[in-house]
């Protein structure tokens, strides 16, 4: 068999092989590992995985990579990053270490209304230029795809100009895209002590031309890949999947969600349902921000809309919890939260995964209370603060927070057929990425087929 690229002398190769969907519960520990392995390559897709000794013998490589024995991961995925912003809040920072509070940092000019003033004023371009940075970083610390929020524009013409930003990104940047509208992120200035107005606003005026203008833009910023015809658009026939099936791929990467911070102080139960029932209509895929700093009830909200995931959770009661984990949304804990705000409470994580529920770990990438690009930091996170095992942590960045974005199909796990996103790590072991913090141990990225970086 005819490959363009075989990866060969992986001392340990974290498959992540399974059946489709997220792993719950115990399964979250089963890593499909392989010791001595090979994975060989074709275009974008991977096309065979097993022991080194076996492909070495089938395949036909027209490059090798030659591993040194050291441990192979699928890329990372994060699936909840507020990427797409101009300006920083160092200043603001300082003040809350110091003992401001949040009013007075309001008053001093900070919080989200200063990220959004920095993004209205900001032209499409130095958006572009800022979030660029965030995108090398990322792949450079083994991030391979990334969901990204709009939510500091909070009008149409500013909104629509972060949905611009990720799909020229998108276009331009090996990190896959998946955008997220989050127009109910806050209530802009102008609208102050009228949310009621705001919310009328994004049912009837935002919504419609965020879907409108994702549907103009959104198709014609993917990148190719194998089984679509790079000539005509068309699907092309045969391969490994089937034809179903690739018209899934088309759909699932073409998906926009949409999200709602509910919260006291942003957006109620009511409001929320409201927004997000009309996002559904529609056709957006649903994401809620829920209990990070108060239980308004949104972890049953979202099992209620069958949202794809709920994010944040940390002051989920134990009842909604037990709920969580027996639905089919997937929560989302962003440990790098908590710890960049410098607070205690983190996700029950712990209660989750025990009573048979499925987690995804991502950033919370946002210049307000987290600005880390780095996975494996919050990987290190998650198994300190929330008692995951490291296997457990390594699905949670993976296979499930590619479910957590619609892409479980697509990628998160080393199988035949998915996108050759993989990350050959400084180490010998995968679990040296939760036990060592604070370096980077990706050694070499490999972006759909292509090596990123090499050491
Ligand atoms: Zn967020």
């Amino acid at each position: 068999m005819r490959a363009d690229l075989l990866i060969y002398n992986i001392g340990q190769l974290a498959t992540l092989a399974g059946p489709p969907g997220p792993r719950r519960g115990a399964a979250m520990r089963e890593l499909g590992l392989i010791t001595d392995a090979a994975l060989a390559v074709a275009d974008d897709r991977i096309i065979a995985v097993g022991k080194s000794d076996a492909l070495a013998a089938t395949i036909q490589p027209t490059a090798t990579l030659n591993a040194g024995g050291c441990a192979v991961i699928p890329g990372f995925v994060d699936p909840h990053t507020h990427l797409p912003w101009v300006g920083h809040r160092a200043a603001e920072f300082e003040m809350r270490i110091g003992g401001a509070t949040y009013m007075q940092i309001m008053a001093a000019g900070g919080g989200i209304a200063r990220t959004v003033a920095d993004t209205r004023a900001a032209s499409l371009a130095t958006l572009v230029v800022e979030t660029r940075g965030r995108l090398d970083r990322m792949l450079a610390h083994g991030t391979t795809t990334a969901e990204a929020k709009t939510g500091y524009g909070l009008n149409l013409s500013d909104e629509l100009k972060q949905l611009d930003a990720i799909a020229e990104l998108r276009r331009a940047h090996p990190v896959d895209l998946v955008p997220t509208f989050l127009a109910a992120h806050a209530v802009p200035p102008e609208y102050q002590g009228r949310t009621e107005a705001y919310v009328d606003l994004i049912v009837e005026e935002l919504l419609p031309a965020a879907w409108a203008h994702w549907q103009r833009i959104g198709s014609s910023s993917l990148r190719p890949w194998s089984q679509i015809s790079r000539a005509t658009g068309e699907v092309q026939p045969a391969g490994a999947i089937g034809q179903d099936v690739r018209e899934a791929d088309r759909r699932a990467w073409n998906a926009i969600f949409c999200d709602v911070f509910c919260e006291a102080g942003a957006f109620d139960l009511a409001q929320a349902r409201r927004i997000l029932t009309a996002a559904r209509q529609l056709g957006f895929g649903l994401k809620i921000h829920v209990d990070e700093f108060a239980s308004l009830g949104g972890a049953l909200l979202a099992i209620e809309l069958a949202a794809i995931s709920a994010d944040h959770i940390v002051t989920t009661p134990a009842e909604h919890v037990t709920r969580l984990a027996r639905s089919n949304t997937i929560g989302v804990a962003l440990p790098g939260t908590p710890f960049g705000l410098g607070q205690r409470d983190y996700s029950p994580a712990r209660s989750l995964i025990d009573q048979g529920g499925a987690l995804a770990l991502a950033t919370d990438l946002n210049p307000g209370t987290c600005w880390c690009e780095n996975m494996q930091f919050i990987l290190a996170l998650a198994c300190r603060t929330m008692r995951l095992l490291p296997a457990e942590a390594l699905t949670a960045a993976t296979l499930n927070a590619a479910c957590a974005i619609g892409l479980g199909e697509q990628i998160g796990s080393l199988e035949v057929g998915k996108l050759a996103d993989l990350l050959l790590l400084d180490a010998d072991d995968y679990r040296m990425l939760a036990y060592r913090f604070g370096t980077n141990l990706v050694r070499t990225v490999v972006k759909r087929g292509k090596v990123m970086s090499a050491a």
